[in-house]
């Protein structure tokens, strides 16, 4: 099943690639539910991307088609990143692009961590 308006998950992306093993990353932190690693584009001091071992292309549908096993483990596990990263004080963003005009690249859903400096009020547009 595939979200409405949504294309099936592309098998191909560098996100699934690295959960494979086929291309490495900078890794902080694997569990049963999720992997997070550094950004290779870095946009604040601490940026890392937290991202489902499962199947799922977006926040839509991840929200949509994980189970609650999926969706609670995920979450905690994003918690626990940015709390072993020192980033509950002085604070943090969590940002997830979704489609076109949320400006998503890699089609397999993941978080940004953003941390390390005072961000402001939000991400400034690209
Ligand atoms: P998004 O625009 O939300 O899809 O973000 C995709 C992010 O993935 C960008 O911040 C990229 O810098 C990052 N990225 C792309 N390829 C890699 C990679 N091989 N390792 C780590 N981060 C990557």
């Amino acid at each position: 099943m595939t979200v409405s308006g949504l294309p099936p998950y592309d098998d191909t992306n560098i996100f699934a690639r690295i959960l494979r093993g086929e291309i490495p990353c900078r890794k902080v932190f694997e569990n049963e539910w999720a992997l997070a690693f550094h950004d290779i584009a870095p946009q604040a001091p601490i940026h890392v991307l937290v991202i489902p071992k499962g199947k799922y292309c977006s926040f839509a549908d991840f929200s949509a088609k994980g189970s609650e096993a999926e969706i609670a483990g995920f979450f905690r596990a994003a918690g626990e990143v940015a709390r072993d990263l020192g980033l509950e004080d002085p604070g943090y963003r969590v940002l997830a692009n979704m489609g076109d005009h949320g400006g998503q690249e890699v089609p397999h859903f993941h978080l940004h961590l953003f941390g390390g400096r005072s961000l402001g009020r939000m991400v400034p547009a690209g």
